[in-house]
């Protein structure tokens, strides 16, 4: 772990100890409201009465101490995904719009992808797509727990490896999330064979996989169609080095687009971050970037 805290150290500086506490420390989420489901009197539902803000509507913000668990709706739905704020956040500067072709390139286990399936409203479809069998089992279940058969009938759960959409679809897709597999530092610090298995080596070579995964949703996605790039890590090597990469090898093939901030974000090189010594959510980051 010395390795792990020198790393930190010397990139987040006099911020590492704050950012370290706020990381050991559980990170606030929110309850968001199943938009596809039926909605039952609000006034029965323990979460409505939390506070719900402006920026970011549909999400109940849970106070520290307090648990509540999604119900089924009267159409069998169930009516809240627990996440994290950012996730939400993320997931919503796709801009997915209704008749949109979309690819969630690393899906599983599915918040962000429900709020990518909202998106689509009447028309469009979805690609929801993991590697891992048993996390695609996990992503299916979810599908299946919030989203109306009517509406299953446009989002297809497929196994692929992500970098496979490149060659086989190019020029295939409107919106792309590749919500990248990365290193997870929340993760790491509560779970001791991740904190084993830890050095800035294994960080560089899952930045080199974040690369090839991004370099192939450049080739899959359509030309003026948009992908989001996203971690949740706090590694400057998987964020905004991976996006300097990109934007160094295909600088005549991809343009940034900015970022809204939302609620707590902080702004990066090439992207946005939320900390949450900061905000209390997260870690995560992402970019956007449109293929010109
Ligand atoms: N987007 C998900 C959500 O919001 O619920 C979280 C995705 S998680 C950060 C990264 C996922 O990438 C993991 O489920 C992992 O199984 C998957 N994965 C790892 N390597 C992959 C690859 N080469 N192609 C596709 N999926 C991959």
């Amino acid at each position: 772990m010395q390795s792990f805290f020198d790393h930190f150290q010397k990139i987040y500086g006099e911020r590492w100890p704050a950012l370290y506490e706020a990381l050991v420390k559980g990170e606030q989420q929110v309850a968001r409201k199943n938009n596809l489901s039926l909605v039952d009197d609000l006034n029965t539902k323990k979460w409505s009465s939390f506070a719900e803000k402006p920026e970011l509507p549909g999400c109940y913000w849970i106070p520290s101490g307090q648990h509540v668990q999604p119900e089924r709706n009267a159409d069998e739905l169930l009516d809240i995904y627990i996440m994290d704020p950012a996730s939400v956040m993320v997931a919503r500067a796709l801009d997915v719009q209704s008749g949109d072709r979309v690819l969630d390139m690393c899906a599983a286990p599915g918040g962000k992808s429900l709020v990518l399936i909202e998106s689509l409203k009447e028309e469009g479809e979805i690609f929801c797509n993991d590697l891992s069998p048993e996390r695609r089992e996990r992503l299916k279940k979810v599908i299946q727990q919030y989203v109306p058969r009517h509406v299953r009938d446009r989002v297809w759960v497929t196994g692929k490896d992500g970098v496979q959409f490149g060659l086989k679809e190019p020029a295939s897709f409107d919106r792309i999330l590749l919500d990248a597999p990365c290193s997870g530092e929340r993760h790491i610090l509560e779970n001791k064979a991740a904190q084993d298995e830890w050095s800035p080596r294994r960080t560089e070579h899952l930045a080199s996989r974040q690369y090839s995964l991004l370099a192939a949703a450049l080739l899959a996605v359509k030309s003026g169609g948009r992908i989001v790039y996203s971690t949740c890590s706090i590694s400057p090597a998987e964020n905004d080095d991976v996006i300097r990469k990109l934007l160094k090898k295909k600088k005549d093939a991809v343009r940034l687009v900015e970022a809204s901030l939302g609620v707590g974000g902080e702004r990066t090189e090439f992207g946005v971050v939320y900390l949450p010594d900061q905000c209390g959510f997260g870690p995560l980051y992402f970019s956007i970037i449109e293929k010109t």
